[in-house]
């Protein structure tokens, strides 16, 4: 437990498909005049340096944001992606990428007033840069730190107050149980705020449980009578190989995907046009490919 650490992976192909994602409902959800109230179950540790040693060891956000900019396509970004490189730039200065931002900042920049985000983080390191992080925003009381389990905690903030909200669920799963938490988290919460809005990110991997994600929460919101979607983004092979040595090769992360319960109706028709051009430009072999899928 606890060497999963985010700053190695900030930026990579699963984080651009993930805060697209979150980017494009927001927007959506910001546009009414009721308070809403986002909880992020697993915040990480906020801010990310591109060009600090954590990513230079991973390299991976080379394979991720930095590749998609560098893949302008010749004709204009869909909006969504144009959103989010503009939402990147945002904390970014003179034309440099430097620095990229997690799900707790791309949700506060988006936030009013009104609204209310909670952030649970558990890693001790990840949540004391996540609070001083947050603590140079002057955001006051309208975003919490908690360092809690959030699969647990977010339970005694539902149903919330102005009966609007969105919940990120986006663990680790460094231990084989994350993903029975998540579906019995999503489970708990569709029973005490059926109206609410989910989105949780999941792995493409070739484990079982994993396959289950998308599937078991498919099942939940067709039960419960709800809309749901389902996006995936996979990059390339997902077998192992081996070297010259034979030794067995991991390719990394292949893909990954997002299943939302009661996502905006707007979200289908803004991927449709986002996916294409993340395939294209972030492909590594002639496996790249996406899904995209609603029901409900
Ligand atoms: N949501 C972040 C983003 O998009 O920028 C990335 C989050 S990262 C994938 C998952 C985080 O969850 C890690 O920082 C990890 O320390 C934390 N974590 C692991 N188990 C947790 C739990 N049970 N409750 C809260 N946080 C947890």
């Amino acid at each position: 437990m606890f060497s999963y650490r985010h700053a190695f992976h900030a930026g990579n192909h699963a984080d651009v498909l993930k805060h697209i994602v979150l980017l494009a409902v927001l927007r959506y959800m910001t546009q009414k005049d009721t308070a809403l109230n986002v909880f992020d179950s697993h915040a990480g540790a906020g801010l990310y340096r591109l060009d600090g040693d954590y990513a230079k060891t991973s390299a991976e956000a080379a394979e991720g944001f930095l590749k998609l900019i560098a893949n302008k396509p010749t004709e204009p970004f869909a909006a969504a992606i144009q959103d989010y490189v503009e939402m990147v730039a945002g904390f970014n200065q003179g034309g440099t990428w430097s620095v990229y931002p997690g799900s707790p900042f791309i949700i506060q920049s988006l936030l009013h007033g009104r609204d209310k985000l909670k952030l649970f983080e558990l890693h001790p390191t990840d949540t004391k840069t996540l609070t001083a992080n947050i603590a140079q925003l002057e955001a006051g009381r309208q975003v919490a730190i908690l360092r809690e389990d959030g699969f647990e905690g977010l339970k005694k903030f539902l149903p919330p107050p102005s009966r609007r909200a969105l919940v990120l669920c986006d663990p680790s799963y460094e231990v084989k149980h994350d993903y029975a938490r998540v579906q019995a988290m999503i489970t708990d919460a569709m029973l005490r705020f059926p109206t609410g809005t989910y989105a949780v990110w999941y792995p493409i991997i070739p484990r079982p449980e994993a396959h289950d994600v998308p599937k078991k929460l498919k099942t939940l919101a067709n039960k419960s009578g709800k809309s749901w979607l389902s996006v995936s983004l996979t990059v390339k092979n997902s077998k192992l190989t081996q070297d010259a040595e034979g030794e067995v090769v991991r390719p990394g992360l292949p893909a990954s995907g997002m299943f939302l319960i009661n996502p905006p109706h707007t979200l289908k028709a803004l991927l449709k046009d986002a996916m294409p051009q993340l395939v294209k430009a972030l492909g590594q072999d002639q496996h790249a490919a996406f899904t995209l899928e609603s029901g409900g």
